[in-house]
Formats: C-alpha cells, sequence, structure tokens
C-alpha cells in the first residue's frame, strides 16, 4: 500500500541510537476539509531535528521521522481550502501544522504563540494522532501552513527559511530591525549566518558576535560591518559599551552566553532576543541588578504572515542562504546527524532528490 493510504519515510527509532535511522512506511493522518497534501521535494536539517531524535527534549514516541523545513509540491487540496493553495503549487511547510486560528493570537497573526500549536513532528493532535516530518515521501497539513514559495528561490535554498529562517527573521522584523540600528547576532554558526543576511539585507549595522575569530571571514562575507570574538578578547564589552539596540541569540546552548556581558553593550532601551530552543536541562542565568534599562526575551517560529514577508525579502534582494545538499537516504541522514552533533556544516543541511529514494 502506498500514497494516499501510507506515507514512507526515514525515522528515528531508537533515541539511544538516533543517528542510526530506518526507513519506515506509516499511516497519514486523517485529511480533513482544511487539509492539503505535500509530495516532497527537499527538506532542512534544523537544530531541532538533532534535539527531539537524540532524546534531549525528552521521550518521543517512536519511530518518529523528523524535518520540518519542508518544500514540495502540492498534489490534494480539501475541499474547503481558501488560501488559493492548487495542485501542482510549489510550498513550503515549517516547523507548525495546526493552530486554532480562533483565538486572540491567531486573530492577531501571532498563531506561532497559540495555546493549540501542533508542532510539525512529534506532537499529538488534537485527534491523538502524532504529527511526522519532511523526512519523507509526503506531509499532510492545514492549508495555512502551506506556504507559496516565490519561482526564484531554489528548492534547496528555500527549505531552512521555513523554520530556521523565519524563526531568525521573526524577532528582527518585530523588533525594530532596520536602517540606523545596530544589531547583533550571537552565534554564527548554523541559524545565524542567515541572521546576518537577513539584518543586512534590512538595512541595519550588523555585528556578529561569536566566541573565537574562526568563522571571521564568513560573517564578513555574509554581510556583518563588525566581528567580536568574544573569548579571544575578555575587554570586548567595554570596548563595544552601549552599542547595540536589537541583539538576537542564535548560540544552541544558552549555558555558554553571557547575559552579564551582553547586557553591557546594549543601548537603552535595548532588547535581546533569544531563540534557543536548548536541552531541557539548560538554565539562563543573569544578574539582576545588571539589567536596568535592557529587555531579554524569546522568540519562536513565526507566523504565516511574516513567513511571506521574509520570502519576499529573500525573493526580491535575491538573497543566498549557504547550504549543502545531501541525497536523501539512510546513510545521508546518519551523516547530517552525525555532522551536525559536531558543528561540522557551512552552514545549513537540505536533503534533496527524493525521487531517487522513494518510489511514490
Ligand atoms: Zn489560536
Ligand atoms: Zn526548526
Amino acid at each position: 500500500m502506498s500514497y494516499p493510504e501510507k506515507f514512507q519515510g526515514i525515522a528515528v527509532a531508537d533515541h539511544k541510537d538516533w543517528k542510526n535511522p530506518i526507513k519506515i512506511d506509516y499511516e497519514p493522518k486523517k485529511f480533513y476539509d482544511h487539509d492539503v497534501d505535500v509530495e516532497i521535494d527537499a527538506c532542512g536539517v534544523c537544530g531541532s531535528d538533532i534535539h527531539c531524535a537524540a532524546g534531549h527534549w525528552g521521550q518521543k514516541k517512536l519511530p518518529l521521522v523528523v524535518g520540518h523545513e519542508i518544500i514540495g509540491r502540492v498534489v490534494r487540496v480539501g475541499p474547503k481550502c481558501h488560501t488559493g493553495v492548487k495542485k501542482g503549487d510549489r510550498v513550503g511547510v515549517g516547523a507548525q501544522v495546526y493552530a486554532c486560528l480562533d483565538c486572540e493570537r491567531c486573530k492577531s497573526d501571532y498563531e506561532n504563540y497559540c495555546p493549540d500549536f501542533v508542532t510539525t513532528y512529534s506532537q499529538p493532535y488534537k485527534d491523538g494522532y502524532v504529527s511526522q516530518g519532511g523526512y519523507a515521501t509526503h506531509v499532510r497539513v492545514h492549508e495555512h501552513f502551506v506556504i507559496p514559495i516565490p519561482e526564484n528561490i531554489p528548492t534547496h535554498l528555500a527549505a531552512p527559511l521555513l523554520c530556521g529562517g523565519i524563526t531568525v527573521f521573526s524577532p528582527l522584523l518585530n523588533n525594530g530591525c532596520g536602517p540606523n540600528k545596530k544589531v547583533g547576532i550571537v552565534g554564527i554558526g548554523g541559524i545565524g549566518h542567515m541572521g546576518l543576511i537577513f539584518a543586512k539585507a534590512m538595512g541595519a549595522e550588523v555585528y556578529a558576535i561569536s566566541r573565537s575569530s574562526r568563522k571571521k571571514k564568513d560573517a564578513l562575507e555574509l554581510g556583518a560591518d563588525h566581528f567580536i570574538a568574544t573569548k579571544e578578547d575578555p575587554e570586548w564589552y567595554k570596548k563595544f559599551s552601549s552599542t547595540l539596540d536589537l541583539v538576537v541569540v542564535c548560540a544552541s546552548s544558552l549555558t555558554d552566553v553571557n547575559f552579564d556581558e551582553l547586557v553591557k553593550v546594549m543601548r537603552i532601551p535595548g532588547r535581546i532576543l533569544s531563540i534557543s530552543v536548548p536541552d531541557n536541562s539548560e538554565r539562563l542565568t543573569l544578574k539582576p541588578m545588571e539589567l536596568p534599562g535592557v529587555l531579554i526575551g524569546n522568540s519562536c517560529l513565526g507566523s504565516r504572515k511574516e513567513l511571506l514577508e521574509l520570502l519576499k525579502l529573500v525573493s526580491e534582494k535575491n538573497l543566498k542562504i549557504w547550504v549543502e545538499t545531501l541525497p536523501i537516504s539512510v546513510k545521508s541522514v546518519h551523516e547530517a546527524f552525525d555532522r551536525m552533533d559536531k558543528g561540522d556544516v557551512r552552514y545549513r543541511f537540505t536533503f534533496i532528490d527524493y525521487d531517487k529514494e522513494f518510489k511514490r
């Protein structure tokens, strides 16, 4: 049995052996009137995939297909769909597949903070079905979370925008990134590299903040105007005292980020937004006394409206994020997981060649 009764995917079967996934067939969720089926052509590898696969966020229902930076073509459209999505459209699906679309947050275009949020993989819907992600032949999802992709963005470069890209773009957009603003990006591998590109494209003066100067050349090429290596210059926060209007923290671990130093480089009223979703055991530590006038907060994904805005920016300015492609397979998922775990990627993986791996 195959589509539409069954999907096929590459799944983590054991958190302890997460780097060795297996191929599985599984039943899709029930098809509702607002649902869309997407035949997948590519999927980015997000840090969340690693955290979830490795069990950093607790035991998940296994086997689990991760992946939430999906690009594909629409093959089925529910009878009540009204967003204009059509069969054959090239679309993206990010890290969210459901929201109530009726609460105050949803109605004000913050459905990414809806209390009924369902994430693209590993979370039960209200009917009990546990969502499965994009290392698979297909994904079935509510039309609101199916995003049209502008023609001039290549598929492998579009995929990482759907989670990583929007996650760093949303706090930039919502906190005044633009001309005459000085914006810092902390942690410039992975998602951070997109932060540098977007902040520059939005017109800000951009500061790349990293522990060592290993990525300095890349950061300047990506659009940073300044580079700060915090571990190589213990006085860095004195040199850049009261400089930045906005900082987005993209480091995968917050334990390593020294917030006591970071607040000193902020102008008043500066804002520090973290987008990290680290291991369950991590805690953020800072001295409350050092905080006067600086706001610290968290930002999670982005809305459909913000995603459309990001795609418009990337399309109009022809922005190119840095992506390594791998042909989807059990072997490639192993390789991507292993290299991501070691931080060995410049700066994002996208799985491609789905037609070669999956008979559909
Ligand atoms: Zn809602
Ligand atoms: Zn993600």
